[in-house]
């Protein structure tokens, strides 16, 4: 039985955590879970799997909590304190590192300090410090599993393969609501029409993210350091149906694939039975019903930041702690209506233009970066829009 602890708990990937572990009781016991500010789910989900901690971000939300389990032996701290704790717990087995955006990454690192298996769907963390984490898992001897689809995809495919004889990698995108928009429509788009993707049930950040494109550059990022590829292997291929996760190149010519339902159950499973595999919670694919399996190159007219995001891979140092930061303000704005869908892009490309490369070694040097670009990025909206 393996000690799961959840970071990000009431959000969609925690959900379908849960609903995993739901249909596997007899192998995953949920021991911590750490959530926003849903306390109604959080209740819930604490009837449901009797963890022995939780943590909320606010501490009203946390004294709310203590008061219904007032005669349970519940644990709940708040805030980053109580998230570190979680996520740092020795008595993990697993963690699943689902908060979005650089909130993960503290408790990310606090959790591959922790010497266990990090099932990682935070893939800003990886992308903001990914040099810093692949250090600290060696030193650890954490195992850093990818929640992300494309890469559990490459992950499979990798499987028994040596590594000398990968010539390429390729991760797919839906390209998200607006790939068959006329880019003059673009302009017009609401954070409804970006929030409703045709494929994927996801957050709101990564929605978004996803009809950008951006999404696809911080998994380009996020896969050179999960499996040490050089910027010139990883490529990306749009296709719509999102049943082809990923598609790796082998020199003799072959090239192998992962398919599987688009449900994030699949990889959120295999992260947690890596590398073992368990039974199903889903109807198979049936891709006669299907039927036609579609692949188109990335235009880069209508996705303007996966050239900025392929800059950043090649840069490294700070160039994508910046343009995280960057985007994050960027697609923040653009959730609270003060900017229009274009403007994403043209907020980021501003902020990042002016971004002086200087390396980062430590938790503090991505910080301080971070912290730079988000300034500068607000104070680019506030001027411009
Ligand atoms: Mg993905």
């Amino acid at each position: 039985m393996k000690k799961v602890a959840i970071l990000g708990s009431t959000g969609t990937i925690g959900r379908n955590t849960l609903d995993v572990i739901r249909h596997h009781q007899k192998h995953f016991r949920v021991t911590a879970l750490a959530a926003g500010s849903n306390i109604r789910l959080l209740e819930e989900q604490i009837r449901e799997f009797r963890p022995e901690i939780v943590s909320l971000e606010r501490k009203e939300d946390a004294e709310f909590i203590r008061n219904r389990f007032k005669k349970d032996s519940l644990r709940v701290t708040y805030g980053l304190d109580g998230v570190l704790e979680i996520g740092g717990n020795p008595g993990n087995d697993i963690v699943v590192s689902a908060i979005t955006g650089i909130n993960g990454l503290k408790p990310t690192l606090a959790a591959v300090r922790a010497g266990k298996s990090v099932a990682l769907a935070n893939k800003e963390s990886m992308v903001v410090a990914g040099s810093l984490l692949r250090a600290e898992a060696r030193k650890s001897g954490a195992r850093i599993i990818p929640v992300d689809s494309e890469h559990s995809g490459v992950l499979q495919c990798l499987a028994g393969e040596n590594r000398r004889n990968v010539k390429k990698v390729t991760l797919t995108a839906s390209g998200g609501p607006f790939f068959r928009t006329s880019l003059s429509e673009l302009r017009k788009k609401t954070v409804e029409e970006a929030l409703a993707h045709p494929r994927w049930k996801m957050g709101k950040k990564v929605t978004v993210d996803s009809a950008t494109l951006m999404n696809k550059g911080l998994e380009l990022i996020e896969a050179r350091w999960l499996f040490d590829f050089k910027p010139g292997e990883l490529d990306v291929l749009i296709h719509p149906q999102s049943i082809v996760h990923a598609l790796v190149e082998m020199r003799d010519g072959s090239v192998l694939a992962q398919l599987s339902p688009t449900d994030m159950k699949i990889p959120i499973q295999f992260a947690l039975t890596y590398p073992e595999r368990e039974d199903a919670v889903l109807p198979p694919l049936d891709l006669a019903r299907i039927g036609a399996l579609e692949f188109y190159p990335v235009e880069a007219k209508r996705y303007p930041l996966i050239r900025l995001a392929t800059w950043a891979l090649r840069e490294g140092g700070s160039a994508a702690v910046a343009l995280n930061a960057a985007n994050e303000v960027a697609v923040e704005a653009f959730l609270a209506r003060r900017i229009g869908f274009l403007a994403i892009s043209d907020v980021v490309h501003r902020a990042v233009d002016g971004h002086e490369q200087r390396t980062v070694r430590t938790l503090d040097d991505i910080l301080d970066v971070d912290r730079l670009m988000r300034e500068r990025t607000s104070q680019i909206i506030q001027q411009r829009y």
